[in-house]
């Protein structure tokens, strides 16, 4: 063999013994998992495939998925306020609140209220079943419990699957707290009975039909004035945070108030524009009340898109001609920002025309 090739030769072979060396020590042992975090990192949520372990109808309209692991290993830890991406065998992507134990780490639970012209939370109650397999994304948090000295939980309707765990979580560190959670009829509201079994806190229910429409400023109202000042935790539809956001501000401004909206957020300050789907040639004008997203999904009804909010980024669209008003806060990267925009919240200005690769 002439000499390069020796010398070659001998380069691979140390190569070699260098990357087994890596992969024994390394990459394969102790070392390498405690120095190296796995991929995806935890910042931008785990890629699961879970099953669907237990079906229950937990109201009307309401179903609860228990997911586990196929090879029922440990799943990530979440804290209460935590959602899931939950990635539908259609393709469509949601979101669902963790409702279940965060001690509990071999299962996550999420509730799902069936919305009658939904598209999502319809498949799930048709097609979901014992056995059922989900790629699911996260946890993530964007609705933290954080340590206070009371809380003031206030849930409507669905509002209660991240609340719950947030109560479990208070009640076990005896730290004082009150749930209020409306509803149209007790039969349509979820974990009553998981709730009425946390000690160290009192429910206040309120369902339409018994109580009549709910007086939220008086409620609140008489809650508030108990001490310790709480802070105050809501999700609900949006007029029940937007009146307790509110209330609170009139109360006490320095009072905390965490929330979290499970539907589209409001256009505020819009203007009307016209998109064009270059793909058919189509134009679709959107209102200065609609957000480009419900405008386009007129025309095109299966677009994707997930948390209508602005963060989740399925929506993400590339744009070929226009000047966009980013209204994302971020989400979307710099790098992309130049050429994308999240259809669910950006927009163009007043009578700009965007043309979208759609
Ligand atoms: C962080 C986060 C957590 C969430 N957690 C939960 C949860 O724990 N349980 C749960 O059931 N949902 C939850 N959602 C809402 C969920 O992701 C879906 O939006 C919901 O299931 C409706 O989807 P859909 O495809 O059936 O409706 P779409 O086809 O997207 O919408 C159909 C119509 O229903 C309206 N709509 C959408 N959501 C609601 C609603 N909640 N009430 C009334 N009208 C509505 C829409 O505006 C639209 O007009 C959460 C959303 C977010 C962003």
């Amino acid at each position: 063999m002439p000499t390069q090739e020796v010398e070659l030769d001998g380069v691979v072979r140390a190569m070699a013994r260098m990357f087994d060396a890596y992969e024994r020590v390394f990459a394969a042992g102790r070392i390498g998992r405690s120095v190296s975090r796995p991929r995806p990192v935890r910042r931008t949520g785990f890629d699961l495939q879970l099953r669907v372990v237990a079906r229950d109808a937990v109201a009307d309209d309401v179903v609860a998925l228990t997911f586990a692991g196929r090879g029922g290993e440990q799943l990530p830890s979440w804290h209460p306020g935590a959602h899931l991406d939950v990635f539908l065998p259609s393709g469509r992507l949601r979101q669902y609140s963790l409702c279940g134990d965060p001690a509990d780490r071999a299962t996550y639970r999420v509730a799902v209220r069936r919305i009658a012209d939904g598209s999502g939370s319809r498949e799930i109650h048709d097609e979901l079943a014992v056995g059922s397999v989900l790629r699911v994304r996260g946890p993530r948090n964007a609705f933290r419990l954080v340590d206070a000295p009371s809380y003031l939980f206030v849930a409507g309707g669905i509002g209660i699957t991240p609340i719950l765990p947030m109560v479990r979580m208070a009640s076990a560190r005896g730290v004082p707290w009150r749930l209020v959670y409306l509803g149209r009829s007790t039969a349509t509201m979820p974990f009553l009975d998981e709730l009425a079994a946390c000690p160290g806190g009192d429910v206040v229910v309120h369902a339409d039909d018994g109580d009549g429409f709910a007086d939220v400023a008086a409620i609140l109202g008489e809650l508030h004035a108990l001490p310790p000042v709480p802070d105050l935790y809501v999700c609900g539809p949006p007029a029940l945070m937007d009146t307790a956001r509110q209330l609170m501000r009139a109360l006490d401004p320095r009072t905390p108030v965490f929330s979290e909206r499970f539907s589209a957020l409001p256009v505020v300050g819009g203007e009307p524009f016209t998109v064009e789907l270059a793909r058919s040639g189509r134009t679709v004008d959107v209102a200065a009340d609609e957000s480009a997203l419900a405008a386009i999904r007129r025309v095109l009804p299966d677009v994707r898109y997930s948390c209508q909010q602005g963060f989740c980024r399925t929506c993400t669209c590339r744009v070929l001609d226009g000047e966009v008003d980013h209204r994302d806060r971020h989400a979307l990267p710099d790098a992309e920002r130049a050429d994308s925009m999240l259809i669910c919240v950006s927009r163009a200005a007043a009578g700009e025309r965007l043309v979208l690769d759609l």
